[in-house]
């Protein structure tokens, strides 16, 4: 077993364990939740390494760790297996309308053991209840995430609907769409209304305007389904008062993890009780119209809503970085590969929107239409020649020549690694097979670039809603990048935003450089490189992480490697 599969069998081991043992008469709470403590500080910690010194995974839990290394299995684990339903049951827990119970019930009654299986008694007919049927059917349609940019294209008509009603002061879209996250299921809606007493009025009217079925209809609450890209999603439509707006902007912004802790906080420091209504503290109850005010009221510093998943120590500032740090983009193609404009085009447009530098990068050869070094070559010599004559005439903006070489599947680069003096630096990308293999291409890729700068773009390869991307020792991918002083890519494409953020937090805390990219295909950089600023800030970066954010900062990194 690699240290890989090791880890993830560890992970296993700890949520099966916490899932029997509650089901297991007399257990001790401290004890069965101790294990979805390690599971979660495992997680958190992302590879075996230096397990010792991780907290909460005490020496008992190494010595199953070890099992399981050697045998594959954990007898402990075998031991307390026969307790509860099986594990799996836990994923029918996403159907609508089935919770905890609801699930375990369908184990005990109809013998359903997973999703899959589920799926399988209906086909088969073997299950013939409508109502999972049609729970089923309805988490199938709505279980695949979408990417949050295709949301914020086509979110206008909801928006406008809700603007229309004159009941209506706010609409803001809250959980995880405010929070930047970069891909989306069902969509929260926050309204504001001077009284609750028009609430039903408002639905009916935003549902004829849309076009979209009314699923649930209550006194301050609604469900509609209304198709965004290929699917239908439900619109979680919340009316608040007034008053609570504040409170309730919090509220339903999240994440749950970041909530809690500031009501953790609230309770014990303060005596307060946050709601989603108001603020109770002894005998008196306060309200706020405005988010910032409940801050405030709390002592606390702000959080701005990018920050809130992994953000969780609520009474420390945190500092981060911001869309008006960015001042240049290192990942773009022009028409010379598979863009949209050409070059002169595109270093006009970027200037005008005010960047100070800026990275031109097509694809090589073998990605169909890309460029072959030759040409590559001279493209870079002709942008290299703009940014002589731009310092000539005191011109500020500074373009920079480079090219996104594809690493083959065996680790060589598709242009050769010798002639590439022309490249200010160049960013590597595995396009064929994005999953296979990554942290090896990477590393052969970055020991022939001997020192040449380079970016390793979209690392996990992911695409939302399609492939879920490279499983990768990410923290020894980190290591090896930071060994290399190779910088690692978020890039803003909205179906990539690709470091994912819980790994920026994770090379964030080994030191790594990153950079905001656009990837742009067009004449607009801005349009997606801003999805990469707010990755960035969910993954709790300051400018001071980010190449993109100083001349100096871009210059000293390629310095570097300079003799
Ligand atoms: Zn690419
Ligand atoms: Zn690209």
């Amino acid at each position: 077993m690699n240290s890989r599969e090791h880890y993830k069998h560890c992970l296993e081991f700890l949520r099966r364990m916490h899932h029997h043992l509650q089901y297991k008469e007399g257990e001790n709470q401290f004890r069965i939740g101790s294990y979805i403590k390690a599971a979660e500080a495992l997680e958190q910690h992302g590879t075996m390494d230096g397990i010792e010194s991780v907290r909460g995974i005490g020496k008992g839990m190494i010595s199953h760790f070890d099992e399981i290394k050697r045998t594959g299995t954990s007898s402990l684990l075998d031991e307390v297996t026969s307790y509860g339903p099986p594990y799996e049951v836990r994923e029918l827990t996403a159907l609508p309308g089935v919770g905890p119970k609801g699930a375990v019930k369908l184990f005990e009654n109809s013998g359903v053991t997973s999703m899959e299986d589920l799926a399988k008694k209906i086909k088969q007919g073997e299950l013939t209840d409508a109502k999972i049927i049609e729970a089923y059917y309805n988490w199938k349609a709505n279980s695949a995430r979408i990417p949050r940019s295709v949301v914020n294209n086509e979110i206008g008509p909801v928006l406008e609907a809700c603007n229309a009603s004159k009941y209506i002061t706010d609409v803001i879209l809250a959980g995880s769409f405010r929070r930047w996250r970069p891909d989306c299921r069902d969509i929260d809606i926050l309204l504001r209304v001077s009284s609750y007493s028009n609430v039903s009025t408002v639905v009916r009217s935003i549902a004829k305007t849309l076009g979209a079925p009314i699923e649930a209809d209550g006194e301050r609450k609604a469900y509609l389904r209304y198709k965004i890209g290929a699917s239908e999603r439900k619109l979680d439509l919340n009316f608040i008062e007034s008053d609570s707006w504040g409170t309730a902007l919090f509220h339903f912004t999240g994440s749950k993890n970041f909530n809690v802790a500031v009501r953790t906080y609230a309770e014990q420091e303060l005596g307060c009780k946050v709601s989603q209504y108001c603020i109770d503290q002894g005998k008196k109850r306060y309200y706020f119209d405005e988010e910032e005010h409940v801050f405030e009221f709390l002592h606390l510093p702000y959080t701005p809503p990018e920050c809130r998943d992994h953000h969780l120590d609520v009474t420390q500032e945190i500092d981060v970085i911001c869309e008006a740090d960015v001042i240049g983009d290192l990942h773009s193609h022009t028409t010379d590969s598979d863009g949209a404009v050409d070059v002169e085009a595109l270093l006009k447009s970027a200037k005008k929107q005010g960047y100070k530098f800026f990275g031109v990068s097509n694809h090589s050869k073998s990605t169909g239409n890309g460029m072959t070094q030759v040409d590559a070559v001279k493209l870079a010599k002709k942008i290299r020649e703009i940014r002589k004559s731009n310092i000539k005439a005191n011109d500020e903006f500074r373009p920079y020549a480079s090219a996104e070489i594809d690493v083959r599947v065996d680790g060589t680069l598709d242009y050769n690694p010798k002639q590439l003096d022309a490249f200010d630096y160049v960013i590597l990308a595995t396009h064929t097979k994005p999953e296979f293999d990554v942290h090896n291409r990477i590393e052969k890729a970055l020991k022939q670039l001997g020192k040449k700068p380079a970016i390793i773009a979209h690392p996990t390869g992911r695409i939302i809603g399609y492939r879920s991307g490279a499983d990768v020792d990410w923290v020894a991918f980190f290591k090896m990048c930071k060994l290399y002083n190779a910088v690692i890519e978020i890039n803003g494409q909205g179906d990539r935003c690709d470091v994912p953020d819980d790994l920026i937090v994770k090379a964030k805390r080994m030191n790594c450089l990153f950079a905001v990219n656009s990837d742009c295909h067009s004449n607009n950089p801005w349009a997606t490189q801003i999805n990469a600023v707010h990755l960035a800030m969910r993954g709790l970066l300051s400018k001071r992480d980010v190449i993109n954010t100083s001349r100096k900062r871009f210059r000293t990194w390629l310095d570097s490697f300079k003799d």
